[in-house]
């Protein structure tokens, strides 16, 4: 910290003001006489010739007192004097007139109207002139000596407050929970705040230019200086990311270290003030909240695929018992064998897609959700997708009307435009109320264009955005089955086809979800890993144009 050179001690005497006495007239001899009568008092002489130079004199010096002779060929003695008590600068001077001649009461009167504090008649004492000037050099010099401890005094008041505000400040920066440090221009530390000192356990006396360096960890030294010394050269300031040592347990912490530059009114940098804030347990619940998104997505992954094994055979399982029963069929509990084998069917689909659902989730996820560009005919995707939910949406008691023109073809991923349309299908069977289901495709030059339209619970304004969200799930919807992902699946996917999905609903009125999708994208875009999902282990995305 800047140390200021003490100012002085109240017992210290300003040195004596000096005084100047102005002699104005225009005979050399009569200013020869003037000095040599003067002389003794120690002061200072100015000679003036003529009252024009008496005025440019006034101008640049101080004077304590003017001799000022009546009559001088240029201006004289009483004009010179009404010009000198115009000015402010000069106003407060005392005039004496000096006169060879005019001794008329008349004149002596002029003189005094002119500002004069004395007439003097020639030949005068000397003696009479000289301590006459002294009475006026010594007022003048007592009152130049109070001025001087009137500014004395302010300049120790003034020194005084600023002492209190660095003491304030000083107090503050050790308050502070974080470890300040000041450096000069140069970065020379010269300042260590209380909890700086003490973190790095050091006393004000052990520290050197080298202290905060050495409390660095090893491996961040090189880069924070090189950083530093960055800053130092552009004036920039500087944030670096650092492991400190902590002295009383020998740990190294992470710190966020912060140093800006102290501007000066001109604009140059006059020094540093560098802080370090304790960021070690943020950054270790960081780290733990990755770790745990990791394993939880590992989790997922695994377990979805260990389900979905057995699941798979499963299937296949009753797939065959619906043909057997079918093909056996003719007994009475035929069509209720039947039946029974398509609840467990739908069923055993529910659990895949879900399964699916979640297989999806670790993939998009981690940034490897991998789309397959071929050239795709999406009115038959749809047609599709609508046959295959005839069944569940009549076992619903909801009917599914599918408007497809004869082809509307793009370069699409099949397998995914088919996951999309099936997630919005199953959704408007849902929560469709049991009422007709509108599905139609429609196209122009550019975009194909996909509405899945319901006329059941619909969706309130405040959740259009959030249920496209992963997890997230209306509060509407609370009382059916479902994990909040379908929504987020569909727009990844169409987002990485460079299409947009949205949805237009009002509460108990139905739902209208329109997808759009560009035929022809330029560009795939992969959904980026998710921040924390062990993305740095994540194989990128791939596009496989078949
Ligand atoms: P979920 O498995 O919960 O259905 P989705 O991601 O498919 O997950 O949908 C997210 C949420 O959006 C649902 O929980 C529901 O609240 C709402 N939602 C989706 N489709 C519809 C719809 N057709 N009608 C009303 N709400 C819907």
């Amino acid at each position: 910290m800047e140390h200021r050179q003490a100012p002085p001690e109240s017992g210290q005497q300003a040195a004596e003001p000096r005084a100047t006495i102005l002699i104005v007239d225009d005979h050399p001899a009569n200013l020869v006489a003037l000095e040599a009568i003067l002389s003794p008092l120690g002061h200072e002489l100015v000679m003036a010739r003529s009252g024009e130079e008496a005025l440019r004199r006034i101008l640049h010096g101080e004077f304590a007192l003017i001799l000022l002779d009546v009559q001088m060929g240029d201006m004289n003695g009483f004009e010179t004097a009404s010009l000198i008590k115009q000015h402010p600068r000069s106003r407060h001077i005392p005039i004496i007139f000096i006169t060879a001649v005019n001794r008329d009461a008349a004149h002596v009167f002029r003189g005094y109207s002119h500002g004069a504090v004395d007439y003097l008649v020639k030949p005068f004492d000397a003696d009479i002139l000289r301590s006459k000037a002294a009475v006026f050099i010594e007022l003048y010099v007592r009152g130049e000596k109070l001025k001087l401890q009137e500014r004395l005094l302010h300049q120790r008041e003034r020194d005084a407050a600023e002492r209190r505000s660095q003491e304030r400040y000083r107090r503050l920066l050790d308050a502070m929970p974080q470890c300040i440090w000041a450096a000069d221009a140069a970065g020379h530390v010269n300042y260590w705040n209380r909890p700086g000192l003490a973190y790095c356990g050091l006393q004000p006396a052990d520290v050197h230019e080298e202290s905060f360096w050495d409390c660095l960890h090893p491996d961040d030294r090189v880069d924070a200086r090189a950083g530093w010394e960055a800053g130092l050269r552009s004036g920039v300031p500087f944030e670096r990311q650092v492991r400190i040592k902590r002295a009383t347990d020998g740990t190294y912490r992470w710190h966020i270290a912060r140093a800006v530059p102290e501007r000066e009114s001109d604009g140059t940098v006059g020094g540093w003030i560098a802080t370090a804030t304790d960021i070690d347990d943020q950054k270790q619940a960081e780290e733990a909240l990755r770790k745990a998104i990791i394993l939880r997505d590992d989790f997922l992954s695994v377990a979805s695929h260990e389900l979905r094994t057995p699941l798979t055979s499963l299937k296949l399982e009753v797939a065959n018992l619906s043909r057997i029963a079918q093909r056996n069929g003719g007994g009475e509990s035929a069509p209720r064998l039947l039946a029974k084998v398509e609840k467990i069917d739908s069923q055993a689909a529910r659990l895949h897609r879900l399964i699916d659902e979640l297989l999806d989730v670790s993939r998009i996820a981690a940034g490897r959700l991998e789309l397959h560009v071929e050239t795709v005919d999406l009115a038959q995707v749809v047609s599709e997708v609508g046959s295959r939910f005839t069944d569940e949406a009549a076992r619903a008691g909801s009917t599914l009307n599918v408007d497809a023109p004869a082809a509307v073809v793009g370069r699409w991923d099949k397998s995914r435009l088919d996951q999309v349309v099936t997630n919005l299908v199953s959704n408007a069977i849902k929560y469709g109320d049991n009422k007709p289901i509108d599905v139609s495709v429609a196209s122009d030059e550019k975009n194909a264009i996909i509405t899945i339209r319901d006329r059941g619970l619909g969706i309130a304004e405040h959740d259009h955005e959030r249920i496209f969200g992963r997890f997230e799930r209306a509060a509407s919807s609370r009382h059916y089955g479902g994990i909040g992902l379908g929504l987020w699946i569909v727009k990844q996917i169409i987002d990485a086809l460079g299409g947009t999905v949205t949805v237009a609903s009002t509460p108990g009125d139905g739902s209208t979800f329109r997808v759009e999708l560009p035929r022809y994208a330029d560009k795939i875009r992969h959904p980026p890993p998710i921040a924390g999902n062990g993305a740095d282990r994540a194989r990128p995305s791939s596009v496989q144009p078949s």
